[in-house]
């Protein structure tokens, strides 16, 4: 088990939370300068819920009125039938299967037992049963809704970590869904130990979805400038041009039609597309891919601009 109390502190001035953590109370900022030294942070569930709502996209009011419940419907534990038809026909997430195993090699690099903070944590993410499965590993999800999984309600954009605190930060198709994900990728550094490893897959050709909360897609280039303070171990697709002609589909009969139902209909009966995601020039794949990762250790050189234009470069020229 993890030690929440060694590693949370407050959210708005980054001081130590006032202990022992009593499991039943509200939780104080130990500054007295602090406004969250006479609020207090409220619990949902049993949940701490360390979020600056003054600076956050959050409402305090609707969550607490929605007792911390996501405001759509989600498979935390991926049982639904639904995920797995999906699954069946749309094909696993080998690439995070993959870049799962990568991630848990390098953190064991650092330590035998090694701390990772999965953001956007409420939900397991596609491909990464085993992480979930690796008892070395000492695992602390946070969200910003109530799971059985979600052990902190958080905002990336201003992580209740004290510095340096972990070995992995895990960040799977969550960067589209912040405001400001260079601000997100900066707490990521923060929080992270010196050769600590963060893993980020965020779409690149993928149409809204999660409505009002969804807002910045990026090439694999404008991800590896995202994380420019991080050294490079791996990038490259997630889901190649053929999974993102499936979702155009679905996109497309949804807007004619009108109907969801149909569009699903419709993207499952174009599920062979999905062969031709590997076919083609590396460099020619990423250009039209669902999404993008990026595997890197925190550093603490930063790249210059004039490396980004030689990062795509080098791909066409690796092919
Ligand atoms: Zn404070």
């Amino acid at each position: 088990m993890i030690n929440i109390e060694a590693l949370v502190c407050c959210p708005a001035c980054r001081a130590d939370l006032r202990m022992p953590i009593d499991v039943k109370e509200r939780l104080f900022c130990s500054s007295d300068g602090c406004i969250y030294s006479q609020r207090g942070f409220p619990r949902l569930d049993g949940r701490p819920v360390l979020i600056d709502f003054r600076e956050s996209i959050l409402l305090e009011g609707d969550l607490l009125a929605r007792a911390g419940k996501s405001f759509m419907r989600r498979d935390d534990m991926r049982t639904d039938l639904s995920t797995r038809v999906r699954k069946k026909l749309l094909g696993r997430n080998l690439t995070a299967m993959r870049n799962a195993e990568s991630m848990i090699a390098a953190m064991k690099k650092v330590t035998s037992r090694p701390k990772l903070l999965i953001i956007g944590g409420g939900a397991i993410g596609s491909g990464i049963e085993q992480i979930y499965s690796d008892p070395e590993l000492e695992i602390l999800a946070t969200d910003i809704y109530v799971s059985p999984l979600t052990q902190i309600l958080a905002d990336g954009h201003q992580l209740p970590f004290k510095a340096k605190s972990f070995e992995g930060v895990w960040i799977q198709a969550v960067l589209e869904h912040v405001l400001d994900p260079k601000k997100v990728v900066d707490e990521i550094w923060r929080v992270l130990k010196q050769g600590g490893v963060v893993y980020a897959d965020t779409p690149f050709m993928q149409q809204v979805h999660e409505g009002a909360y969804d807002f910045t897609r990026f090439t694999l280039s404008g991800h590896r400038w995202l994380f420019r303070s991080f050294e490079h171990l791996d990038s490259g697709a997630v889901g190649g041009p053929g999974t993102a002609l499936i979702w155009s589909v679905q996109y497309l009969v949804r807007a004619v039609f009108g109907s969801q139902k149909l569009a699903k209909v419709a993207a499952y009966s174009c599920f062979w597309l999905r062969y031709l995601d590997r076919i083609g020039k590396k460099q020619q794949i990423e250009d039209a891919a669902c999404g993008v990762f990026f595997l890197g250790t925190r550093s603490d050189h930063t790249l210059r601009p004039s490396d980004i234009v030689e990062y795509y470069q080098r791909r066409g020229a690796a092919i």
